[in-house]
């Protein structure tokens, strides 16, 4: 049998981490929980917690600790997360969250604590080249020889470039993640509970050395 796990993955907009917790979330058998999505899904069903962190999110700031903490303790308290594990991602954001989540993980702590680790220059790049159809959301990579109007191959819809994926949007979210991100990564390193994770590469290889990774500590 499969062992489960308790994860938690931090990295910048961009490094992949929406692909691989997909992967690593069926490879452990364990849900993937991102706070991210759990707050765009209340805004959309207009709750209490939607209507308040609608504002927060949209300027990039930051949902309360309480709140959030509430949030994920809630989630992790059900069935697949107490047996199996879980794969938070979004969660923590700050140090404060981190204490949060160790009381609430209680003696079933999380195992490891990964950074996958893409440099600013390659996500800027990356996201950059991102292409979504407006229509039926599939994703594109550009390569500057696309006939234009690009039209996308799946539903015949226009191929653009998301407002949030302009550069100078890119940048701005960039700079939150790391102002927002790097007393957490300080905090778990001093703990000696982080590891970083190379996150460039082929998906299976950079899946591979995540794996690996976390092989080595559940
Ligand atoms: P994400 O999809 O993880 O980038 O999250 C989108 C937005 O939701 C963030 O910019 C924050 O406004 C909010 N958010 C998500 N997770 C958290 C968290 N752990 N603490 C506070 N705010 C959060």
């Amino acid at each position: 049998m499969i062992p489960g796990a308790r994860l938690v993955i931090l990295g910048r907009q961009g490094a992949g981490k929406g692909t691989q917790c997909v992967r690593l979330s069926r490879h452990y058998v364990v849900p993937h929980i991102s706070t991210g999505d759990m707050l765009r899904a209340a805004v959309r069903e207009q709750t209490e917690l939607g209507l308040m962190a609608k504002e927060i999110m949209d300027s990039g700031g930051l949902v309360g600790d309480e709140i959030m903490i509430g949030l994920v303790a809630e989630r992790l308290d059900r069935a697949d997360a107490q047996t199996r594990g879980y794969i938070l991602d979004g969660f923590p954001r700050t140090v404060t969250q981190a204490d949060g989540l160790d009381e609430v993980a209680g003696d079933k702590p999380i195992d490891v604590v990964i950074d996958l680790y893409v440099a600013r220059d390659v996500v800027l790049q990356r996201i950059s080249a991102r292409r979504v159809c407006r229509d039926c959301g599939t994703n594109y990579t550009a390569t500057g020889t696309e006939r234009q109007p690009w039209i996308c191959e799946v539903c015949g819809g226009d191929v653009m470039q998301r407002a949030d994926d302009h550069p100078d949007a890119v940048n701005r979210r960039l700079d939150l993640y790391e102002e927002q991100t790097a007393p957490l990564i300080e905090h778990y390193t001093s703990q000696g509970r982080l590891v970083v994770v190379d996150g460039v590469g082929a998906p299976d290889e950079v899946f591979r050395r995540l794996t690996d990774a976390i092989g080595k500590r559940v």
